[in-house]
């Protein structure tokens, strides 16, 4: 008899959005109308930060990358919504960090200690900043696993198939289905996840990305559509990653090496 007969088995969406920008609290917004859980990963030692530069690398003069300030974080801007960790400032664990352990400790463990100061959540789990491979050596992911609260952690890079849903190996190494800012295929993707039968495994749709590809790409309206069409399909359960990774860390392993 196969493992799984008789298992009822779940389709999972969830979303997450970079470095607490003002964007987010119109994502917020949508996510509020739908009753959407979504995750934001918070750079604690950027606040009121702006980045222009953004703009500029992504040839869009004027783009807003507006980080929240502490005062409007401690306001509750982020209240109902699951805030986790993004570094203090914004390193390349795997280039800026080097084999620095203690720079490493610092920017995850004391992002994490201070979202749970601002918030009132302790923080289980991160995005990588720049999200890249190399941003997740087992120097990275063992100094981080082993010195800070951190458990789960997602990168900037797509999933191979995203068609597949596929859950995450190992929660440190935790690849999206898409980008946002691929708005084409999420929207294709969800639609397909939408009429998606989870016969013999629980399926995952992952969308990442930064509030300012919803302004960058002119997005927004389909951005609420995407959301509205998750939230009203009754065969998927929306949850933030946060969630997700407490209904599936005794299944998941942290760290699979
Ligand atoms: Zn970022």
């Amino acid at each position: 008899m196969p493992e799984n007969k008789g298992k009822n088995f779940g389709k999972y969406f969830t979303m997450s959005f970079d470095d607490g920008i003002t964007q987010d609290a119109r994502i917020m917004d949508i996510c509020r109308k739908y009753n959407v859980p979504c995750t934001f990963n918070l750079n604690t030692g950027l606040f009121g930060a702006s980045w222009t530069w953004v703009g500029e690398v992504l040839g869009k003069l004027g783009l807003s990358h507006q980080r929240f300030t502490k005062e409007e974080i401690l306001s509750g801007i982020y209240k109902g919504f699951d805030a986790e960790v993004h570094t203090l400032c914004h390193p390349s664990l795997g280039c800026d960090c080097g084999t620095d352990k203690e720079r490493v400790i610092a920017e995850v463990g004391q992002d994490a200690k201070n979202i749970e100061d601002l918030t009132g959540v302790a923080p289980v789990g991160m995005a990588y900043p720049g999200g890249r491979e190399v941003d997740t050596s087992p120097f990275v992911i063992r100094t981080i696993v082993e010195n800070t609260p951190v458990r789960f952690a997602r990168l900037a890079v797509s999933q191979e198939k995203p068609e597949e849903f596929a859950l995450p190996d190992c929660f440190m190494k935790w690849y999206p289905s898409l980008a946002v800012v691929e708005m084409a295929r999420c929207k294709d993707l969800a639609r397909r996840f939408i009429d998606a039968v989870p016969a013999d495994r629980d399926l995952l749709f992952y969308v990442w990305g930064h509030g300012y590809d919803l302004d960058s790409e002119n997005l927004w309206y389909d951005f609420e559509d995407l959301v509205r069409m998750l939230a009203e399909a009754e065969s998927v359960r929306c949850v933030s990653n946060a969630e997700f990774y407490n209904l599936f860390k005794d299944r998941i392993p942290s760290v699979n090496f």
